[in-house]
């Protein structure tokens, strides 16, 4: 096949969307040719501004930077509340009888507002969100994106699809959806989206006590992060490998606790206030009672103003923990019943990064067993 020639590459950022265009430069790039990414990356500076050194995370910053992409991403609002509007038989009609809703831009749009709506805890409406996402999805023509963009695209709606079933305590129904995941995962290309899934699978694993399983997943999106220069959510990655391997290898754990730390500020709230909380479970595990003791006091006025009443109560149960190492029974069940009741009381049923229901009780006893 022909080579992009100059004057396609300015079109292909820099002019009016055309979608003849992306679809002959996507599936150009697609068949892999070196010389033209290179090319390419030239003309938007990706390698000296971005420092993406993976050719397939190069390309789908390429690509999403088309004009083609960048035009859908900035009618993509419009397009949504038009639809939003509408019930939800006449929006499934008018989404797939109509071109300006055949968007890949509108698909990934909507799936921003499902984990936007996940993160305030609209489970049932992040759900519904992400079908109206894969409805717009299964209209796109692979032949102007490219089958890779819309495996990306699977990847992360499933992937999202898991988590929702997940903190909704569907755990099959979790396990369902990222085995699909993970069929997409093989046909995409982008490592933000891998490095979802398997910060999703690791959470997971960790719910249903696989927690080597788990540390492996959480591991991997390390790599992914590292791979991407990305220090922060390389950071928070470090952070959900030492909550896992705080279950069965403390040692590891630490360390791991210890690097996070070192890449995120106590500004970044809530993943640095877990990393202190799961530095200090792994100090008690390894018998470092007053180490322990003084991290917990040291941090307990920014637990108090930052983090959520769920991560507070954690700080408790660490309380309790302590106290029972240093003997102090009594006063370490108290705590215990205490925690136990707050977190009943307030719903805290789930906890951002892992322990669900069924799981606590027994946690919090096997924490004072230990
Ligand atoms: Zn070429």
């Amino acid at each position: 096949m022909e080579h992009v020639g100059k004057d396609d590459w300015q079109a292909f950022f820099f002019s009016a969307p055309n979608r003849a265009l992306h679809a002959r430069v996507a599936s150009h790039l697609f068949e892999g040719c070196g010389d033209c990414l290179e090319r390419a990356r030239e003309v938007l500076a990706v390698t000296g501004g971005l420092e993406v050194a993976d050719n397939r995370q190069a390309l789908s910053i390429l690509l999403h930077e088309s004009a083609l992409l960048k035009d859908e991403t900035r009618k993509a609002e419009g397009n949504w509340v038009r639809l939003a509007l509408l019930d939800e038989k006449t929006r499934d009609k008018t989404m797939m009888s109509r071109w300006r809703f055949k968007k890949l831009g509108l698909a990934t749009y909507v799936l921003d507002e499902a984990e936007r709506l996940l993160a305030r805890g609209k489970r049932d409406k992040a759900k519904e969100l992400v079908r109206i996402s894969a409805a717009v999805t299964s209209c796109l023509p692979p032949r102007v994106y490219g089958l890779p963009l819309l495996a990306d695209l699977k990847l992360r709606q499933e992937t999202v699809l898991s988590n929702i079933s997940r903190l909704s305590l569907d755990f099959m129904g979790a396990l369902e959806a990222l085995q699909r995941a993970d069929k997409a995962r093989h046909q995409g290309i982008d490592l933000v989206e891998k490095a979802r899934f398997f910060r999703v699978q690791g959470m997971l694993l960790f719910d249903l006590g696989e927690f080597e399983e788990g540390a492996k997943a959480a591991r991997a999106r390390r790599l992914l992060h590292e791979e991407m220069h990305d220090l922060k959510c390389k950071g928070r990655a470090l952070l959900q490998e030492a909550m896992i391997l705080a279950q069965f290898d403390p040692v590891n754990g630490l360390a791991r606790a210890n690097q996070g730390l070192d890449l995120l500020k106590p500004s970044d709230c809530h993943p640095f206030v877990s990393g202190v909380f799961y530095k200090a479970y792994c100090l008690l595990k390894l018998g470092g009672v007053e180490d322990a003791s003084k991290i917990v006091s040291d941090h307990r006025e920014l637990v108090h103003q930052d983090a959520d009443p769920g991560m507070e109560l954690w700080f408790r149960y660490l309380d309790a923990l302590i106290l029972h190492s240093k003997g102090k029974t009594k006063d370490a069940e108290a705590i215990l019943i205490y925690t136990a009741l707050r977190f009943r009381e307030e719903g805290l049923f789930l906890w951002h990064d892992g322990c669900s229901r069924h799981l606590l009780v027994d946690r919090l006893r096997a924490g004072l067993e230990n």
